[in-house]
């Protein structure tokens, strides 16, 4: 930017140079035909003559130019067709007296033919100048957008370049993750205590995770750690409009990495370019197979002593070209997961650094409130609650917001202002209650901790429940009450109303979802232990659209029975526990329509307390 102003300000005083040089020009000449001369007619001039006053004449074409014998210059105007001699005579000069007069001839200058020289010329001259600036300033900027094959890479830890800023101190949690990159980091600090061993370190590390799980951020922490130069590239700016940008980018990353030695290099979403081969999707694949095709014979020249880790990051990893995962490649791969409650609450610790706390603020509850969270969800919900804060013109975040910006993270902000008839209201209010109280009494109970009829994001309403943390295995009857639950909004309304609303489109969905993934991938239905693939989810991005499905039409029709009667279970379920509590389900509703938003407090109060009626009426 600097350097553009510069050249900016540069060209303006060569422009203003040039009009100087035009202006001065335009005076030399313009001085020669507007010199302030008296003018004299020729009876004048004929007088003069005779008084000998006059020293020389001057005649140039129908213009005369006399000098008097003060040295003044006077002009006259020539009769045309008459000659001097005979003009002066004329209007009375003495013969004689012409004679002594230095009388000359000169041919009149063509001032046209410099002004048309003018008129060319100056247009020309003032286009050759404005190119030159141009030239001037691409060279500057913009030349290097037309230097394609040039990789756009961003380079820290090397004199000259920004620190990466980010150190392993900055990434919460993911601890076996880091003891490998530190190992990485290890051998280009210190390589000839590997080589000595005949160790060969890898040449590729791959970072497999959901986004969000802090891929990119570890990767800045090695470049802060590593002391080495760090060459970081996306994978989408391997791939641009242009056919051939992407291996020409790929062979100049790599030279100049070389040129580097220690270093690193670190491709982030590998899966633009590193998608399987082949498959013809998505368009440009050529550019992409061509790309890829550079990075393999890039890595495969590597030497022994090379002294280049290559570190890549993807969250597809399941698309990506066979060919990059062999041994020799990337053959260190690290999978990111979603972090657990401890790691959580210390991503919260590290993202409310700077932020003033009250003192009731309780990250470990926040932590346990939001499984499934990942790192970026979790970054984003420390800023919301401070914005929360910030909007009631707090000076500390108190618990109160985390626990409210949980909410706008999971659902999207609240809407307020999406007025609600009263019908509306009633059946979001049985809708809601009926997931609440399936979820208080299915088997696999999970405790309701809020129930709201207040539209958020896309919702019209939601129950959040506390879900038992991160068990990964879950049992079939688990799948079956979440199912339940899902479906408990349903159930109500058809109970209540006896007819259900558009609300539980979302709810039949997932429900419809787990259930064909417990008969299609868990092998928990009655066609027994088999993995039907095909019509997957993703299908759009990459291999699984050139996959066939591996099950015939007959067993397709199975699956959808299957499906069915899961589904139905889960009704069953769901339906008994609605009968048995109805009088519970109504209190809930009830409340919820005169407060709109229950919490987990006020809630199990009134299951408490029906509870206890329900025993008395049992004694009786
Ligand atoms: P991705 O895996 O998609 O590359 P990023 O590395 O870009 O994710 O993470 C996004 C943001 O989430 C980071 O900038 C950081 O603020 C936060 N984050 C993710 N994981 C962690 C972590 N383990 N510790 C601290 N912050 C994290
Ligand atoms: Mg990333
Ligand atoms: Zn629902």
């Amino acid at each position: 930017m600097k350097k553009n102003t510069k050249s900016f300000s540069k060209n303006i005083a060569s422009f203003v140079l040039l009009l100087l040089a035009v202006v001065v020009l335009f005076g030399i000449i313009a001085s020669d035909i507007f010199r302030e001369v008296e003018e004299i007619s020729l009876p004048r001039l004929a007088e003069k003559v005779n008084e000998e006053k006059v020293e020389q004449i001057t005649v140039i074409g129908a213009n005369i130019e006399v000098v008097l014998e003060d040295e003044r210059v006077a002009t006259a105007k020539k009769e045309p067709d008459v000659s001097l001699f005979e003009s002066l005579t004329h209007w009375g000069a003495e013969p004689e007296q012409i004679r002594k007069v230095d009388i000359n001839f000169r041919e009149e200058p063509d001032w046209s033919f410099v002004l048309t020289l003018a008129i060319i010329a100056l247009p020309l001259l003032f286009l050759l100048f404005i190119f030159r600036s141009i030239f001037k300033q691409a060279k500057g900027g913009a030349m290097q957008a037309f230097d394609f094959s040039k990789a756009k890479a961003r380079v820290f830890g090397e004199e000259g370049t920004p620190k990466s800023g980010v150190t392993f101190n900055d990434v919460a949690g993911l601890e076996e993750v880091k003891e490998e990159l530190k190992e990485v980091v290890e051998f280009l600090k210190n390589p000839s205590k590997f080589l000595k061993l005949g160790a060969r370190i890898p040449k590729g590390v791959l970072l497999m995770g959901g986004p969000g799980t802090g891929k990119t951020l570890l990767a800045r922490a090695v470049a802060g750690e590593a002391n080495v130069p760090f060459f970081e590239i996306s994978g989408s700016e391997f791939i641009e409009m242009f056919v051939g940008v992407g291996s020409g980018r790929v062979r100049d990353l790599f030279s100049n990495a070389k040129k580097r030695q220690p270093c690193i290099v670190y491709i982030d979403e590998l899966d633009a370019i590193g998608r399987a081969r082949g498959t013809g999707l998505g368009g440009g694949h050529d550019e992409r197979e061509q790309t890829l095709n550079q990075i393999l014979s890039e890595m495969d020249g590597f030497q022994q002593d090379t002294k280049i880790v290559v570190l890549a990051s993807t969250n597809r990893p399941d698309v990506l070209d066979s060919a990059l995962l062999r041994p020799g490649r990337f053959d260190r791969k690290i999978t990111l997961d979603s972090p657990n409650k401890k790691s959580r609450e210390s991503v919260l610790r590290i993202h409310v650094k700077g932020k003033p706390l009250a003192p009731d603020v309780d990250l470990k509850e926040v932590a346990e409130r939001t499984p499934g969270f990942s790192g970026a969800d979790l970054s984003n919900l420390a800023n919301e609650a401070a914005l929360l804060a910030a909007r009631k013109n707090k000076t500390k975040t108190s618990q109160l917001e985390f626990l409210e910006a949980i909410e706008k993270v999971l659902l999207g902000p609240e809407r307020k202002s999406h007025a609600m008839s009263d019908k509306e209201k009633e059946l979001g209010a049985y809708h809601e209650a009926g997931h609440a109280v399936v979820s208080s009494f299915i088997p696999h109970a999970e405790p309701v901790r809020k129930i709201s009829i207040v539209a958020r994001g896309q919702a019209g309403g939601y129950t959040i429940k506390i879900p038992s943390e991160e068990n990964r295995i879950k049992r079939k009857s688990e799948f079956i009450s979440e199912m339940a639950v899902l479906l408990g909004g349903y159930v109500s309304e058809k109970k209540i109303f006896g007819e259900v609303s558009t609300g539980a489109v979302n709810d039949l969905e997932r429900a419809s979802a787990y259930a064909r993934k417990l008969v299609k991938e868990f092998g928990m239905s009655s066609l027994g232990p088999v993995h039907f693939r095909g019509e997957r989810e993703h299908v759009f991005l990459g291999r699984e659209i050139a996959e066939e499905k591996n099950y015939s039409e007959e067993t397709a029709a199975k699956i959808d029975r299957e499906v069915m009667l899961f589904i139905k279970e889960a009704v069953k379920q769901a339906e008994e526990i609605v009968k048995k509590r109805k009088k519970l389900l109504e209190k809930v509703a009830q409340t919820l329509i005169e407060k709109e938003t229950l919490e987990r407090e006020e809630y199990e109060k009134i299951i408490g307390k029906e509870a206890k009626k329900e025993k008395k009426g049992k004694k009786k």
